[in-house]
């Protein structure tokens, strides 16, 4: 795997959280990871009879800004994102394209009416961020439980997985012949 992932703010983010993940990122991708200097705002996705925001809307600028870079681009943002398969998402990615965005919206206890617990939610945020990326680098959804790329449905379920790839997964990354379609 070689390359570089630039991590950019949609919209504002708690710094600390930012660099958690930039520290704790390069080592299950095997990417080098940098905090990008750059912030795009999310407001144009807003959809208001959803009151949410549109991942589909949010992916072009990240894909541009990856284009410009030459390298991939993980977004994160803390407003609660939907795609045209999911009345909400954890993350969305083009598979082997150069972006995704991962939500901390309902990855923080907070939004299941628990308190704030800042542990858990850089360690769900690490998740969901290595599982979109993997499906930039080619990996599809894994029935493993405890394999990142499995597919979690719910935040409980997130933290029942580790941040790894599993050996079938390695195995079979440069074999699927994926289509650059979405994923979440
Ligand atoms: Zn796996
Ligand atoms: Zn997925």
């Amino acid at each position: 795997m070689v390359g570089q992932l630039d991590l950019i703010p949609v919209g504002a983010i708690p710094p600390g959280l930012l660099d958690s993940l930039v520290a704790s990122l390069p080592n299950p991708l095997a990417i080098p990871c940098r905090l990008s200097d750059m912030c795009i705002d999310p407001a144009a996705a807003y959809d208001t009879s959803r009151g949410q925001y549109d991942s589909h809307l949010l992916l072009p600028p990240l894909e541009e800004l990856a284009k410009t870079k030459g390298s991939r681009v993980l977004g994160i943002t803390d407003v609660d994102i939907f795609s045209s398969v999911f009345t909400f998402v954890f993350g969305v990615a083009r598979f082997r394209g150069v972006a995704a965005i991962i939500s901390l919206h309902r990855l923080r206890t907070s939004f299941y009416g628990l308190p704030e617990d800042a542990k858990i939610l850089v360690s769900r945020a690490q998740r969901e961020a290595v599982h979109e990326v993997g499906h930039l680098l080619g990996f599809t959804h894994c029935q493993n439980r405890n394999c990142v790329m499995s597919f979690s449905a719910a935040a409980e379920e997130i933290d029942l997985k580790s941040d790894r790839f599993c050996a079938l997964c390695r195995a079979n990354q440069h074999d699927e012949r994926g289509r650059p379609s979405l994923h979440s």
